[in-house]
C-alpha cells in the first residue's frame, strides 16, 4: 500500500534553511538515498524500504488492521524537513487528527472550525487560545496539528515553545544577521504558534514583557494572528505581563477550554504497543 502524497505546498527547503538547520542538529537527517527514518533503511544495513501501520481509511479497510506500506523515503524526508523547518518535532509530525482521543469531540470541532475558517480568521488576525489549568489535556498536540494543518493548506508556520522563544529573544547571537533573520521571521509568519504561553522563569519577567510587547504589538498591528497554548485562565493572561499588548492580542482572540482527562499515560501505552507491534508511524501532514 502507498500513503498518499505530501500536501502541493510541502517544498523543499531553501540552502539557508538547511544550512542553519544542519548547523543546530547534528543528527539532521540529509540523505534520504541512505536513510529513512520511517521505514529504517540504512545504507549497507537494511534496504526494507516497506513498513506495517494501520490501514488507511479510505482504503475501505478496517483501520484497525495491519498492513505494510511502501515507503516513499524522499516524501517522508521532505515532510520532516518542511515540518522541522517550521518548528514541529518529529513526535508532532507523526500525529493525526485520529490521535486526538482524550479531547471532548466538541473542543476538537471548534479547533477544527478554526482550521477550516482559516483563510478568513488569518486574513481578520484572528487569534486563538487553547488553554486548561491542567496539564495533558493535549493542547500541544491541537496546537501542532493545527500548525501542521495550516501548513498544508499553504500558510506560513512558525512553532516554538514560549520559553524558547525567550531564550532565543534574550540571548546574545553571535551572528547578528542570524538575529535579525529570526525576529522578522517570528514578527512576520503568517501564523505564529507558541505553546505554554507564560510558563517563563521567574526573575526574567522584565525581559519577557519587553518580548511580549515588541512580538504582539507588531503581529497585531500586522492583522497577523499568533495561536499559543496556556495553563493560564484568559483573565490570568490578560492581567499577567505586557498588560497593554495582552488586551490588543486577546481583544481578537477565541478562547477554547481544552478540558479532558491527561492522555499521557495511555498515549505511553500506546506507544509501547505499537513498538511491540513492531509498527512504524509515518509522517503525515492531516
Ligand atoms: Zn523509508
Amino acid at each position: 500500500m502507498k500513503r498518499p502524497p505530501p500536501p502541493p505546498s510541502c517544498h523543499p527547503l531553501a540552502d539557508a534553511d538547511f544550512r542553519r538547520l544542519k548547523a543546530t542538529r547534528p543528527r539532521l537527517w540529509t540523505d534520504p538515498k541512505k536513510s529513512c527514518l520511517t521505514c529504517l533503511k540504512r545504507e549497507g544495513l537494511q534496504d526494507s524500504q516497506t513498513y506495517l501501520w494501520y490501514a488507511d481509511n479510505a482504503t475501505g479497510r478496517r483501520t484497525d488492521e495491519i498492513v505494510t506500506y511502501e515507503c516513499n523515503c524522499q516524501q517522508q524526508w521532505l515532510m520532516h524537513l518542511w515540518f522541522l523547518n517550521a518548528g514541529i518535532p518529529l513526535n508532532y509530525q507523526r500525529l493525526g487528527w485520529d490521535d486526538v482521543k482524550s479531547v471532548p469531540q466538541p473542543v476538537v470541532d471548534q479547533v477544527m472550525g478554526y482550521a477550516l475558517q482559516a483563510v478568513r480568521n488569518i486574513a481578520l488576525g484572528r487569534n486563538l487560545v487553547l488553554w486548561s489549568k491542567s496539564p495533558g489535556t493535549g493542547k500541544t498536540l491541537l496546537l501542532a496539528l493545527l500548525s501542521k494543518f495550516l501548513m498544508a493548506n499553504g500558510f506560513q508556520v512558525h512553532f516554538s515553545q514560549f520559553n524558547e522563544v525567550i531564550d532565543l529573544f534574550t540571548s546574545s547571537w553571535r551572528d547578528k544577521d542570524e538575529r535579525e533573520q529570526w525576529t522578522r521571521r517570528v514578527r512576520n509568519v503568517d501564523v505564529l504558534a507558541i505553546d505554554d504561553w507564560g510558563k517563563e522563569n521567574k526573575g526574567r519577567i522584565e525581559m519577557v514583557e519587553s518580548m511580549v510587547d515588541q512580538i504582539v504589538r507588531s503581529r497585531v498591528a500586522d492583522a497577523a494572528p499568533t495561536i499559543f497554548t496556556t495553563n493560564l485562565t484568559p483573565d490570568e493572561i490578560q492581567q499577567g505581563y505586557g498588560v497593554y499588548a495582552m488586551s490588543l492580542l486577546t481583544e481578537a482572540a477565541d478562547f477554547i477550554e481544552v478540558t479532558g482527562a491527561d492522555f499521557r499515560p495511555a498515549r505511553r501505552e500506546l506507544s509501547r504497543q505499537e513498538a511491540d507491534l513492531g509498527l512504524a508511524r509515518p509522517i503525515t501532514a492531516v
